[in-house]
Formats: C-alpha cells, sequence, structure tokens
C-alpha cells in the first residue's frame, strides 16, 4: 500500500479491536499503583514478580535480576545474539514526587502535633493541602531490624492531611504569587490532636509542656515500639492516600498518584516477562531519585547499572568487553511526557504536543533552551524505532515539553547516553503530571505495552 505523503499521528482507540482486554490491562495496573507507592514498594514489587517468573540473583543463569538497597532494580533476559551486541534496554524511575518526613518531625502547635516535612521532587505545594494523605516507609531500630510503615490506605485507618488556609482569612494570600503563598515550610501534616490523659502538668499553662506530643508518643511507643529517636533515622513518606482507579464516565483513564513513571516501570516490567525470546538480549533498569537529579547510589549517575552489565559480561559475554556490550546497546528511556492541556493549550506548540490516547511518545531531546541538558536521539535509531512500530500497526507520536523557551525538563536519557548508547525518550503522556492525581489513557497504557514489547521482540 502507498504511504500517504502527510504525517498524521493516529488515535489507539480507533485502533482496538478488543477493549476487554484494555480494561483488564488497567485494572491490573491501577492495582500495581494502588500497592505501590514508594520506590521501596516498587522495587519489591517488581523483584517479587521477577522472582515469581523465575528469574535468579545468580548471573550464570539466563534470566537475573539483582536489586540494590531496595531502591534500585537491574534484570536481563539473555536472547541468542552474543552479548557483544548488546541489549535491548529499558529504564524507568521508581521514585516520585512527595513530602518526606524531616529528622525531627514532630512539632506541638497549639491544639495539634505536626510532621514537618521536606518536600521530594517537583510539587505544586497547594496541591498537596486539605487532602487524606497516608504514610508509607521504613524505620530501622539501632539494631538493624526494619519496621515497614503503611499507614492511611486501608478503610478503617486514620489518614493524616496538611490544613489549608480557610477563605474568610486567605484575602492576602489571594494576592499574592503562588510561589509567595504557600511555603515548604508550611507543608505541616496534622498527626494528633488529644493530650495525653494523665499529663502531670495538666493546667499548668505557664509551664512549657507538649501534652499532645506526649500522648503522640506513647502511643507510637504501644502501638509499635518506637520512641522519638527512631524516627530520626526513619524514612517516613506521605503520599496521597487511597487506590487509584478508572477516570471518565467512559472509564478510558487512569487517574492515581505516582504514574510519572510506575506506567512505564509497568509495561516495562509486563514487556520484559511476556515478550517472545527472539535474539535480542533484553534488560531492564528501574532506578530511583530521578526527581530529584538522579544522584546518589541508587540513581542513574551511580555505577550500580555497569557493575550488573560488567557482571554479565563475565558469565555470558564470553570475551566480549562492557565497552562493547554499551556501545551497541540501544535504549529507550520510558519516562512519560506532558499532554496538551485542554485548559492551557496555549502553553503547548500544539503541532509538537503529545494528546492523550495517541500512543507512546518520543521526545528525540529533552533539555530546556537551545536544547540545554539534553540527550538527543540520533536520526537512524529513531527511524528505526518508527519503522518497528510502524510494521506492528502500533500508534506513535512525537513531542517535545511546552513551547520553545517556555517548558523542557529532563529525563535519565543523559546517564545512559553517556556510556555511548543509542537512546531515546519514549513514554505514555499524562494530564495533571507530578499532582497527586494523574491521569493516564488506558488506550495508551495499551499501545505502550505492545511498543516496549515489540522493542524487545524486534
Ligand atoms: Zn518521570
Amino acid at each position: 500500500m502507498q504511504k500517504p505523503l502527510a504525517y498524521t499521528p493516529k488515535n489507539v482507540w480507533e485502533t482496538l479491536t478488543r477493549r476487554e482486554e484494555v480494561d483488564a490491562l488497567a485494572t491490573r495496573y491501577i492495582d500495581f499503583l494502588s500497592r505501590c507507592k514508594t520506590e521501596r514498594e516498587t522495587v519489591a514489587y517488581v523483584c517479587e514478580c521477577l522472582a515469581k517468573a523465575g528469574f535468579s540473583e545468580d548471573f550464570t543463569k539466563k534470566s537475573v535480576f539483582r536489586s540494590l538497597r531496595g531502591k534500585t532494580v537491574f534484570a536481563a533476559r539473555r536472547g541468542r545474539n552474543p552479548l557483544s551486541d548488546g541489549f535491548a534496554l529499558i529504564a524507568a524511575h521508581v521514585d516520585t514526587p512527595r513530602l518526606d518526613f524531616k529528622q525531627r518531625p514532630l512539632i506541638e502547635q497549639p491544639g495539634v502535633v505536626q510532621a514537618k516535612t521536606h518536600y521530594y521532587g517537583g510539587i505544586r505545594k497547594y496541591q498537596w493541602l486539605a487532602r487524606p494523605l497516608a504514610l508509607h516507609g521504613v524505620i530501622v531500630r539501632e539494631n538493624g531490624e526494619k519496621l515497614p510503615v503503611t499507614l492511611g490506605e486501608k478503610p478503617d485507618e486514620p489518614v493524616f492531611c496538611i490544613a489549608d488556609l480557610l477563605p474568610h482569612l486567605a484575602q492576602k494570600q489571594g494576592a499574592q504569587t503562588i510561589n509567595d503563598a504557600f511555603e515548604g515550610e508550611k507543608l505541616n501534616l496534622v498527626l494528633a490532636h488529644s493530650p495525653a490523659p494523665d499529663t502531670k502538668t495538666k493546667g499548668k499553662a505557664d509551664k512549657k509542656t507538649e501534652p499532645v506530643k506526649d500522648h503522640l508518643l506513647i502511643l507510637l511507643h504501644k502501638q509499635y515500639g518506637i520512641t522519638e529517636e527512631d524516627l530520626i533515622t526513619a524514612e517516613v513518606q506521605a503520599v496521597p492516600a487511597g487506590p487509584a482507579r478508572f477516570a471518565g464516565f467512559d472509564r478510558s483513564l487512569v487517574g492515581g498518584y505516582g504514574q510519572d513513571d510506575r506506567i512505564c516501570v509497568f509495561t516495562a516490567l509486563e514487556a520484559l516477562l511476556n515478550a517472545k525470546s527472539a535474539g535480542r538480549n533484553m534488560a531492564v533498569i528501574f532506578w530511583d531519585k530521578e526527581e530529584i537529579g538522579s544522584d546518589g547510589a541508587t540513581g542513574a549517575t551511580s555505577r550500580f547499572f555497569q557493575y550488573c552489565v560488567e557482571d554479565l559480561s563475565r558469565t555470558w559475554g564470553r570475551k566480549a568487553s562492557t565497552a562493547q556490550i554499551f556501545l551497541a546497546t540501544q535504549a529507550i528511556s520510558a519516562d512519560v511526557q506532558g499532554a496538551l492541556d485542554p485548559d492551557f493549550q496555549d502553553l503547548h506548540e500544539k503541532q509538537n504536543a503529545a494528546l492523550l490516547g495517541y500512543g507512546p511518545c518520543f521526545s528525540k531531546f529533552t533539555g530546556s533552551r537551545g536544547k540545554y541538558g539534553a540527550s538527543e536521539a540520533d536520526a537512524e535509531f529513531f527511524a528505526s524505532l518508527r519503522g518497528l512500530l510502524n510494521a506492528k500497526s502500533i500508534p506513535w507520536q512525537t513531542a517535545e515539553l511546552g513551547k520553545v523557551d517556555a517548558g523542557g525538563g529532563g529525563t535519565v536519557a543523559l546517564h545512559l547516553a553517556a556510556y555511548g548508547m543509542q537512546v531515546i525518550d519514549f513514554g505514555p503522556a499524562l494530564l495533571s503530571m507530578h499532582s497527586p492525581f494523574e491521569l493516564a489513557s488506558c488506550a495508551d497504557l495499551w499501545a505502550t505495552l505492545a511498543a516496549y514489547r515489540a522493542f524487545f521482540e524486534d
């Protein structure tokens, strides 16, 4: 068939024949999103799925995985091709914007005890006020014993909340800019309100007392056996409470927290587990710390990924050098794109904006203002992927994040590119990205999985 001369992106919904399969996939995705709200929970889920599917931590085996500190995980499947031909690699990130407890979080203010927080990643602060939040994380005792924390998810569990100013007193705040009106230092979570019933200092208003904090510490000790000092070394994160769910009358969207970038983790993992083993060696790496610049032992700039490949070069590689493997590797930096916002269309350049429902989106480059800080894919690699998807009739699109000089952003692509491999950003678009309730199209979820799988099976 003659290809049309003009290019038009395709709407995934129009190409779908089996809607029930899309619904089933979205249902499993919703369950995953509801269960995995932190990097630790996501990595634990991924490791569990890999182990169940027969992946081993023994790198002499054909399907292997390794995690580091429960916050990043690498997995690979050996293909027929020699390792010197490199991997088909998909990289995504498991961390999401949230509010972390400060090291000394507890503070008694008139009437309440609050937890002081320091936000993690790019948030719009006002979105975190006046909504139910759950606590997730881990408390580690001096003897190394770990106490996992998940509180506020089950219907009978209490939730936590940052109070917002009532409109009656918000006159002055209304005239401020958003950045001035919402201070990071005021993102304090209400934890408790009732004083200890038998507080010895009851009624002695002149004496500096903290009856509510005293009560909270008694409760924490009774329920969990912890002291205030245990909180100092803990990792406690406040995240939006409650499950992800279908959105819209037609149930065509998934609404939920942390879809940046767990939609890519979910689809990349599914693709790795279910791809028909072809010639290619397949791998995924799921990193932590992307939202705060990818530094740290479990982020994309750490050597962990390199060490995994070095170890595989010894067991699978025969005489392939790691340089050979890296240089021959083709990678997808699997991260989300901001979809054209129907109410802020003027912030996008529409011809080069991502549309919900038009399939996973290529970003040839990221960065901002003259492509600064960007990794840019080469035309050869981009064209080969386009050909692969077209051959399998999988819809795709291409976008930049916002207008020139207005938007931009970064991904882990440049950290992969540092190894000399071919890499391109490719993932679904979201509405309300980085908010406590992001929206993804079920059709894009479907098409992204199909695309990642095609990449592995190529
Ligand atoms: Zn992301």
